[in-house]
């Protein structure tokens, strides 16, 4: 799966949304989020980040590995949310804001 990483946060240009053809990029507080089982690694959301926040699994960096680790469990939680692309504080709540903190 693709996933995003800290460049999106307060950014969130979701330009990666509407290019997703699974609808898998959900949207929070402050940045964006892969569900990391609906995603299909299509590759269509990864040129259209402005920041260059969206890399595939292999080229995850330490960088990147909390947000992907955090995307998982978030997601474990919310389950797939489906049709919306806004999912609301429960994912705020998780590592991916806290790891951003610490940058
Ligand atoms: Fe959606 Fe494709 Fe990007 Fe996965 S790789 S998030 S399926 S656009």
């Amino acid at each position: 799966a693709f996933v995003i990483g800290e460049p999106c946060v307060d950014v969130k240009d979701m330009t990666c949304i509407e290019e997703c053809p699974v609808d898998c990029i959900y949207e929070g507080e402050r940045m964006l989020y892969i569900h990391p089982s609906e995603c299909i690694d299509c590759a269509a959301c990864e040129p259209v980040c402005p920041v260059e926040a969206i890399r595939p699994a292999q080229h995850v960096d330490d960088r990147w590995r909390p947000f992907q680790e955090s995307a998982k469990s978030a997601f474990d939680v919310l389950g797939s949310p489906g049709g919306s692309t806004k999912v609301d504080p429960p994912i705020e709540d998780t590592e991916y804001v806290k790891n951003f903190e610490k940058h």
